[in-house]
């Protein structure tokens, strides 16, 4: 049925070198028992909860909140809208409203239940940590973000979530205030998107599917785009 589809991989490959807030290593893997030893090989991971490609769940922030494994599945099923903006001339943009109104008169209103994402053209970063983390002398880091009146305009028409390219949709801002904003409304983030240059800004279709972890906060997540046919770049 989805033979004429087309998929995009928008998660990066996890491994111990990705990025991390703190530039410590966020994810380790050894091998337990090897093909010599028992006929196959037996691996162990050990990650931090918020590593690579991953979705915030309420209850990061929200005591009480729902975790990874209560929301509901049909929020991980949606159209991708595509917010398509340059980080090129400043390091610390945030996605604005004004954005988001360009964006609609372009391919008309978003509609509920999408996902909304921003392509800010950070992800060429990824392989390299410190450009990506980009801290200042004062280690404060500096990467694109969503500003609060674009997020507030996002959830009056109902989006299920919003996804962005970089390590946070609140830039290198540590009080969070989209994730304050957001989280409390049930609402999930995805931090760490690849490949969104790929993608159409709409037609496609978002699938995002975290590891179903009871009271998980955080959960690494693989995200795919489907394109239907005649839906392109
Ligand atoms: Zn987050």
């Amino acid at each position: 049925m989805l033979s004429n589809y087309s998929v995009v991989d928008l998660s990066h490959e996890l491994h111990a070198d990705v990025p991390t807030w703190t530039g410590e290593s966020g994810f380790r893997s050894q091998v337990d028992f090897d093909y010599d030893e028992i006929g196959c090989r037996v691996m162990s991971y050990q990650l931090a909860a918020g590593t690579g490609t991953h979705m915030d769940a309420p209850s990061h922030f929200v005591n009480g909140g729902a975790g990874i494994s209560d929301l509901p599945i049909e929020n991980f099923v949606a159209p991708l809208c595509v917010i398509r903006v340059s980080s090129a001339e400043d390091n610390d943009y945030l996605v604005s409203e004004a954005d988001i109104s360009r964006f609609e008169e372009q391919y008309g209103l978003i509609s509920e239940n999408s996902l909304a994402v921003a392509d800010t053209g950070w992800a060429q970063r990824w392989k390299d940590p410190d450009r990506y983390r980009n801290a200042d002398k004062m280690g404060q880091l500096h990467f694109p973000g969503f500003h609060i009146d674009a997020v507030r305009l996002l959830l009056q028409r109902g989006i299920v979530g919003i996804g962005i390219d970089t390590m946070s949709p609140d830039g290198g801002n540590t009080e969070f205030p989209v994730h304050h904003l957001l989280l409390p409304q049930g609402k999930y983030i995805i931090e760490n998107l690849a490949n969104l240059h790929l993608l159409p800004e709409s037609g496609a279709w978002a699938v995002v599917l975290p590891p179903k972890i009871r009271g998980g906060t955080e959960a690494p997540c693989r995200c795919i785009a489907l394109l239907p046919p005649g839906v392109g770049k």
